[in-house]
C-alpha cells in the first residue's frame, strides 16, 4: 500500500524586477502563482510563504520551500497555524522546512493602504491619511483581471489617489483563480494570505501595510483578514496592520460622507449588476445608499433615487436585517426617510424576522427528533 504524500513544495523568484512567480507543488498537482505590479517587487520566497502554508494545512502535512525565511516570519507562521487551526477543523498544522535566518528589523518606513475604493479603503485612506503614502489596488482579488468593470476601477482609484496625494501601486495576480481551483475558500481564509503576499513583495516601497478591517470588534467571526491573524504574517521587513476594528460600518460611512473623494469615487458593488460600477439594486449598494441618505451623503458613483420597491424586495441575512434597522433608526432620527422608503425598509425587515425564525423553529423541532 502506498502512502498518500502530505508534502507541498513551493519556490518562488523574480522572473523581471516587476513580477514574482511562485511555483507550487501539492499532492493534487503543480500550479504556478503570477504577481506583477507597476512598482519594484521584493522578497520573493517570504511573498510566496503566506500562499504556500494554508495550501500545506489544507493539502499535506509538510511544507518544503526551496528558499530561507527570517525569525519574524518563522515565529509568526507559528500563531497563525495556531489561529487557523482553532477556527477549521479541515486544516492542520504543517511542518515548515525552510532555513531560518536572523535578521535586525529594517523597514521601509513608506506606509501602503490596501485600496479596492471601498467604504472600508476610503475610511482608512482618509482617516490614517498623514501615515499613508501609498495606495495598494490589486486587479484579481474581487475583480477578475478579465472583468469588464477593470479599467473603470483603475481609472476611478487613479483619480482617487491622485486626489489624496498618493502614490497608487496596481498589483495583478492570478492568485485568486488559483485558490478558487484548489478548495482553499477565499473570503474566510485566502484573502488575507494573498494580501499578506502582495504587501511583502512590495515591501521595499512600503515597510507597513493597513489592511482596512472588514468587521468590527465583537462581531469578527473567522474570517481571512483578522485582527487576530494579519500582524503575524509579519516578516523582519514588512508589517500588516489590521485597520479601525472599533468603528462600525455605519460610522465610517457617516465619515467618508464628508470627503468629496470618496463620494466622488466609491466602490462598494460585486454584484455589478447591468456591468454597472455600483448597480443600486444590489443589498450592498441598497445598504450603503440608505446609510449616505442617513447621514446627507452624496455619492456621484451611486444612483440618487432608491427604488422602495428594490428595498422591499431584498431577502436579508440576519446580520444585514440588523443594519437595515440600524439605517431605519438613523433615518427616522435625521428625518430623511419618506413615509414610503421606511415602509419599504420595515417590509425587508419583517420578511427576513419571519424567515429566520421559521428556520430556527424547523431546526428545533428537527433537532428534538434525532434519535442522537
Ligand atoms: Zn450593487
Amino acid at each position: 500500500m502506498t502512502r498518500r504524500s502530505t508534502l507541498v513544495r513551493g519556490s518562488a523568484r523574480l522572473s523581471d524586477p516587476n513580477t514574482v512567480a511562485v511555483e507550487v507543488g501539492t499532492p493534487r498537482g503543480a500550479f504556478t502563482v503570477t504577481t506583477t505590479a507597476d512598482a519594484t517587487l521584493a522578497s520573493p520566497t517570504a511573498s510566496a510563504v503566506p500562499l504556500l502554508v494554508p495550501v500545506a494545512m489544507r493539502h499535506g502535512r509538510s511544507l518544503h520551500l526551496d528558499g530561507e525565511i527570517d525569525d519574524t516570519q518563522a515565529e509568526g507562521l507559528e500563531h497563525v497555524q495556531s489561529t487557523l487551526t482553532s477556527w477549521y477543523s479541515h486544516l492542520g498544522r504543517a511542518v515548515v522546512h525552510a532555513p531560518v535566518f536572523e535578521v535586525p528589523v529594517d523597514r521601509s518606513a513608506g506606509v501602503g493602504c490596501f485600496f479596492s475604493g471601498g467604504v472600508d479603503s476610503f475610511h482608512s485612506a482618509l482617516t490614517r491619511s498623514e501615515r499613508i503614502t501609498h495606495l495598494i489596488f490589486v486587479v484579481g482579488f474581487d475583480l477578475a483581471p478579465e472583468h469588464p468593470l477593470v479599467k473603470t476601477a483603475l481609472t476611478e482609484v487613479r483619480r482617487a489617489a491622485e486626489s489624496l496625494g498618493k502614490t497608487l501601486v496596481v498589483v495583478h495576480t492570478d492568485v485568486r483563480a488559483m485558490s478558487d481551483r484548489h478548495g482553499m475558500s477565499w473570503g474566510p481564509l485566502y484573502h488575507g494570505a494573498a494580501m499578506a503576499h502582495v504587501a511583502i513583495a512590495l515591501s521595499d516601497h512600503v515597510g507597513t501595510v493597513l489592511v482596512p478591517s472588514s468587521f468590527v470588534r465583537g462581531q469578527t467571526p473567522p474570517w481571512g483578514t483578522h485582527p487576530d491573524l494579519d500582524h503575524r504574517w509579519a516578516t523582519a521587513t514588512s508589517v500588516l496592520e489590521h485597520d479601525a476594528i472599533e468603528v462600525p460600518r455605519p460610522a465610517k460611512i457617516a465619515r467618508i460622507a464628508q470627503y468629496p473623494t470618496a463620494m466622488e469615487h466609491l466602490r462598494v458593488c460585486w454584484q455589478n449588476r447591468d456591468g454597472a460600477y455600483n448597480c443600486g439594486r444590489c443589498e450592498k449598494c441598497l445598504r450603503t445608499m440608505l446609510a449616505l441618505r442617513a447621514v446627507g451623503g452624496q455619492c456621484r458613483t451611486l444612483p440618487e433615487r432608491i427604488d422602495p420597491a428594490a428595498v422591499a424586495a431584498l431577502k436579508l441575512t440576519s446580520g444585514q436585517a440588523r443594519a437595515m434597522r440600524r439605517n431605519i433608526a438613523a433615518m427616522t432620527a435625521s428625518g430623511t426617510g419618506t413615509p414610503e422608503l421606511l415602509a419599504a425598509m420595515e417590509r425587508a425587515v419583517d420578511r427576513s424576522d419571519r424567515y429566520w425564525s421559521r428556520v430556527f423553529r424547523t431546526h428545533a423541532w428537527v433537532t428534538a427528533r434525532l434519535p442522537f
